[in-house]
């Protein structure tokens, strides 16, 4: 498990028992449901949510941190396969996620070790066009800071050339979430864990039911429980496993950002300070290095990839001592690397997020915008980008998204003149 593990404390959340009313339910206690509840509870809307294990069990808790505007396929590739105007919607969604992501931990007091720090995409090694051309598609999206440099700052990966990226951010997941349940709690929202949904069914209300047969009535249902949700919201995603690891560093011998590469499987690499099994109470400072992603189709070989990125980290950063945490989790990648939030294309009430990649940190934040506008019957920017049922042709995917930047700009036209 992740050095973080059991480095904050979630409050302790009672089963579901018996059959509640709601207005809205939100299956799922990651990053993506108790950030669309506590959004909602800011808006006046008190949620139920209901997770299977505990707060976080989930990837969220298992995440390494990074939090990124970057999409994991990269803007050029985003702007080839969805046009200009998709990859302007994402770069300002990303961005609006990581404010969020501030702006809730600064309201709401969440301690969790939010930092603010350059991120640098570390190019192959007869990359540099490859760079070049990323850095002016991020610029067309907006992205304008975005700028390429001869070398990655420090020791690390050798005189590569990179992009920075600046203001990414890393955070403590493991106190993020914790922090958003309590703020939750105060905000008087209810958390149910040790609470698993086996249907969702009906309409107006829509009933979620429980292992247990109790059951929560609600006008809207968010499933933000990947596994929950069957194939067809999702077709042609594939489900991955990606593995992580950390490893003890002397003092600021890692430079404070958030690091990826290019490569074909990929690597993110940031560092950590945290006191800690198995030394707890003292401060130290780890390296934590991810990738080595494989499709979950594929025979798991945990060892074999753990250490494939040991022996990555090792090249790269030889001042790491012995490996002390290692683990993986799933990320679903989507058909058309999009992630699909918004409503079920079958279930009237009901929306979904998932397909979040691997990224998903910002995705469940951009997520919790869209589908708190969305049960709230307010329009939203990013909707129809993201929504589950968008055609999966380019050219039709490309119509519809120029109707939304006639209407965006229609409503912007309106808002002004009043
Ligand atoms: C090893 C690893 C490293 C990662 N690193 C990063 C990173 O650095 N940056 C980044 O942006 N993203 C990262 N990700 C991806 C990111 O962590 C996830 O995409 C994101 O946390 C997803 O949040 P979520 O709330 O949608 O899903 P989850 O956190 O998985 O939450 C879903 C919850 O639903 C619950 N649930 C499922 N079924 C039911 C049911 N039937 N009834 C009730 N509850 C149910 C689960 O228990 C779970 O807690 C990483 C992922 C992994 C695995």
């Amino acid at each position: 498990m992740p050095p973080w593990e059991g480095a904050a404390a979630a409050p302790s959340h009672p089963p579901l028992r018996e059959d509640a009313r709601a207005a809205v339910c939100i299956v799922g206690g990651g990053l993506t449901g108790l950030l669309t509840a506590l959004l909602l509870a800011r808006n006046g809307t008190r949620a139920v949510v209901l997770e299977q294990g505990g707060v976080g069990s989930g990837a969220s808790g298992r995440s390494t941190g990074h939090l990124t505007t970057a999409p994991e396929l990269g803007y050029a590739a985003l702007e080839r396969r969805h046009g200009p105007y998709a990859s302007r919607l994402v770069a300002e969604s990303q961005s609006a996620a990581l404010e969020l992501l501030a702006g809730l931990c600064a309201n709401h007091g969440i301690g969790c070790d939010l930092e603010p720090v350059d991120g640098f995409v570390v190019g192959r090694d007869a990359g540099e066009r490859e760079l070049d051309v990323e850095a002016a598609a991020a610029r067309r999206a907006g992205l304008i800071e975005v700028e390429r440099l001869a070398r990655v700052p420090g020791d690390a990966f050798g005189t590569r050339a990179c992009l920075r990226y600046p203001r990414q951010a890393q955070v403590n997941p493991a106190r993020l979430m914790a922090g958003l349940s309590h703020a939750l709690e105060r905000l008087g929202a209810r958390l149910h864990a040790r609470t698993r949904v086996v249907d969702v069914s009906g309409a107006g209300p829509v009933v979620v039911r429980s292992s247990s047969g109790a059951r929560v009535l609600a006008d809207r249902v968010v499933l933000a429980a990947p596994g929950l949700l069957e194939d067809a919201v999702r077709p042609g995603a594939a489900r991955h496993r990606t593995y992580a690891l950390a490893a003890p560093v002397p003092n600021r011998s890692v430079p404070r950002a958030v690091y990826w590469d290019s490569e074909r499987p990929y690597h993110y690499v940031r560092s950590f300070v945290g006191g800690c099994a198995p030394w707890p109470g003292e401060p130290r400072e780890y390296i934590v290095v991810g990738g080595e992603d494989q499709p979950v189709s594929r025979a798991a070989d945990p060892e074999e990839r753990w250490s494939r990125l040991e022996s990555w980290m090792r090249e790269r950063f030889p001042m790491a001592q012995l490996v002390t945490h290692r683990w993986h989790g799933e990320i679903l990648e989507p058909a058309d690397s999009l992630p699909m939030i918004g409503r079920d294309p079958r279930r009237p009430g009901v929306f979904v997020a998932t397909g979040l990649s691997g990224n998903g940190m910002t995705h469940a934040a951009v997520a919790a915008m869209v589908l708190c506008d969305g049960v709230l019957g307010r329009p939203n920017p990013w909707a129809p980008l993201f929504d589950p049922s968008r055609p999966r042709s380019r050219a039709a995917a490309l119509a519809r998204l120029g109707l939304g930047m006639a209407r965006r700009i229609f409503a912007m036209k309106r808002f002004r003149e009043a």
